[in-house]
């Protein structure tokens, strides 16, 4: 609602204590409902006795004058609040001289639920809000923090289970990313409106209240309230969220020195209550000064503190609270200048979004599962067969190439490695052709039978000397998978078939004895409740016709309701009994189940291994095809069988080797051309 936008400056907005004497022909409110005027007559004291009247308008954003707390909260933090659940920071702040309505607008009367000031409302509306928006998960924390004379107080230490502060004390403390935050200052998690408010009265009772001459109730510190909200989408794949603060601040009283005879420790109080709002003055106005680059934040803890709150990219909504009275006139000059000075500022809200390092893992690895599946469509599609793209080690590298050069060299009639690489081979019915992958940019002529074809290709000779680059593929597909499986449970998986078999049997009957006893229990139950219920009315109608009674005047049972009785102890046993044996056989359905599952995965996971190693290319072959191996994206692929001849026709002398090693090779090793890029 009240969301500012990019280049909109600080709200402020004027609000007025009521009283009965209102200073009408001094505090003069305009139509506009945004301007202020006060007119004050020359002070009589500094010398000038001559009733001249002067006059300053102010124009800020709104009128509080005679209006609700709803409305105030409507009109101040609504739109910060709701700011704050879409992750921007926010920060509603009240000053104004003592005795203002400072506390009264942030807290109001706490004692009295329609008072309820700012805060409480804010705290009801994110809770709300929390329960409105389903799709998000949020998480809230609340701090309260004093600042008493330059010392930071945690208003919230005192609640239960609260960690102590750690050494060091308390501190402002820069964040990485601009943000601030409190060293030591307790965080409470809250899930409901509830011990929010229960933490709010906590921290209030434990504010600091000074004696003052104008007002013995009115803090001598400021206070911020900060509620810390997390959301994060519900779907587990975005690995994005948003934090943001929620600063609800209520300053101390900003009269100055003098007026109020102040001595001693409030002296003190006073004296640190206008340097620090003199210099959120400062920050303020820096923070208005567009050219300035350096913000004087560090000055005083409250500016520190407020430091990621304050204008920037945060919405900020600031009240001045004032007094109507004649007698108080020069204080709300003060207040209102200070006021449209705070209204400078200029604000460019941006949401803080993070991202959780481990969903974006997740998010990244689920992609590339995604693509490795895309991959593959496209690889079955091309009549690429059982291609996986993990990369291969060092020494199946090397293997793998000393193999290829000694088969092209003529040394090596298979390609046929036993031993720690034993899967590269000809597999008898599912053989492999040799291929290359020939770099994209120079000349191949592959002579087929009867036709020839140009390739493009890139650096051959590199290709030539770096024979990794010579790949395996399949040359005939591997038998259907389910043809396979039928044949892989006969053979080598019978064992842990017929075990899985044995389990399903066993699990099939545990269920049915389940449902039995399911059955049975529930019978039973139902049996107990009738029976309980005829022993009852049996009671009721005996009680009304009056107690049996012995000769010795003991209560006697009658023989039905005596019967009754019995059944229903001997029900209770029996549905104790049945009751025992059903959790029993839950138990085993469970566990049965686990190994059936566990079966079924071993299985599956050794037929798969079976399957590959049977009739596919090894893994680590597979690999080079298309990722981190030596195959790179744009090489020309690849071939298979043995029929064709091919004939070179290369530019670059480093060629030659290649073309002399494959001439050897020529009656063997034959190139088809597909034209499918590996990458
Ligand atoms: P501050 O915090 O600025 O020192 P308070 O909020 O404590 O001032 O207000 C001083 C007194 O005036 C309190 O008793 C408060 O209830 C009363 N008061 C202030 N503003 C209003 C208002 N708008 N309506 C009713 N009572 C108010
Ligand atoms: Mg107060």
């Amino acid at each position: 609602m009240m969301i500012a936008h990019p280049g909109s400056e600080v709200r402020v907005l004027v609000r007025s204590r009521p009283t009965a004497n209102f200073a009408q022909e001094l505090i003069e409110y305009l139509p506009d409902g945004q301007t202020v005027s006060v007119h004050q007559r020359k002070d009589s004291r500094k010398g000038v006795v001559n009733n001249q009247l002067s006059s300053w308008s102010f124009r800020l954003d709104g009128v509080l004058h005679d209006v609700s707390q709803e409305e105030v909260y409507g009109r101040v933090g609504r739109g910060v609040v709701l700011g704050a659940l879409e992750g921007y920071n926010g920060t509603v702040m009240c000053f104004g001289q003592t005795g203002a309505g400072k506390t009264y607008t942030m807290t109001g009367a706490t004692e009295n639920y329609k008072q309820r000031g700012i805060i409480p409302r804010a705290l009801q509306e994110v809770f709300h809000e929390v329960e409105q928006r389903s799709d998000h998960a949020f998480s809230v924390h609340l701090s309260f923090l004093e600042i008493y004379n330059e010392t930071l107080v945690d208003l919230l230490a005192s609640v239960r289970g609260c960690p102590g502060v750690g050494p060091g004390g308390m501190a402002v403390v820069e964040e990485a990313g601009g943000g601030v935050s409190v060293r030591g200052l307790s965080l409470h998690p809250v899930h409901s409106e509830e011990v929010a408010l229960n933490l709010l009265f906590e921290g209030e009772m434990n504010r600091i209240i000074g004696a003052h001459a104008l007002n013995k109730n009115s803090s001598r510190s400021h206070c911020i309230l900060t509620v810390h909200i997390e959301s994060r989408s519900r779907t587990l794949s975005d690995a994005k969220y948003v934090t943001s603060k929620l600063n609800l601040v209520d300053l101390a009283g900003s009269e100055r020195l003098g007026k109020t005879g102040s001595e001693g420790q409030v002296l003190k109080e006073a004296m640190y209550i206008n340097k620090s709002l003199s210099f959120l003055e400062q920050a303020i106005l820096a923070l208005a000064d567009r050219r300035r680059d350096h913000v004087p934040f560090r000055q005083t803890k409250l500016t520190h503190a407020l430091k990621d709150s304050l204008g920037g990219n945060c919405n900020t909504v600031l009240v001045a609270n004032i007094y109507g009275e004649a007698s108080q006139i020069e204080e709300t000059l003060s207040t209102l200048r200070f006021a449209s000075r705070m209204k400078c500022v200029q604000m460019d809200p941006v949401v803080n979004e993070h991202t959780d390092p481990v969903l974006q893992v997740r998010k990244l690895e689920k992609e590339i599962q995604l693509l490795k599946q895309e991959l593959s469509i496209h690889n079955t599609l091309a009549n690429r067969m059982g291609m996986s793209y993990d990369t291969l080690s060092e020494t199946q590298v090397a293997e793998i190439q000393s193999q290829v050069r000694r088969y092209l060299e003529g040394s090596l009639d298979e390609i046929n490695s036993q031993g720690s690489q034993g899967t590269v081979g000809v597999v008898e019915g599912h053989g492999f052709g040799v291929g290359l992958a020939v770099p994209s940019d120079r000349h191949i002529r592959l002579l087929s039978p009867g036709r020839t074809k140009a390739i493009k290709t890139k650096e051959l000779a590199r290709s030539v000397d770096n024979m990794s680059d010579l790949v395996f593929l399949p040359s005939s597909s591997p038998p259907p998978k389910a043809e396979a499986f039928e044949d892989f449970k006969a053979e080598r998986g019978s064992e842990i078939n017929r075990i899985l078999k044995e389990n399903k049997v066993v699990l099939l009957e545990r269920r049915a004895r389940l449902r039995e006893l399911t059955e049975c229990v529930n019978t039973a139950k139902r049996e107990i409740d009738s029976t309980s219920t005829a022993l009852h009315q049996w009671r009721d109608k005996r009680q009304s016709q009056g107690q049996f009674v012995s000769a010795e005047g003991v209560p006697v049972l009658d023989e039905a309701e005596l019967s009754l009785t019995l059944r229903l102890r001997e029900l209770k046993t029996q549905y104790r009994q049945q009751y025992e044996e059903l959790r029993g056989t839950k138990a085993e359905v469970s566990y049965c189940q686990h190994l059936v599952d566990q079966c079924r995965t071993r299985l599956l996971t050794e037929f798969e291994s079976w399957y590959n190693e049977s009739f596919l290319l090894p893994e680590e072959v597979q690999a080079m095809l298309r990722s981190g191996g030596p195959i790179r994206p744009g090489l020309v692929p690849v071939y298979k069988a043995l029929r064709l001849r091919y004939e070179l026709v290369a530019d670059s002398p480093s060629a030659i080797s290649f073309y002399n090693a494959q001439n050897r090779t020529v009656q063997r090793v034959s190139l088809t051309h597909t034209n499918t890029h590996c990458g």
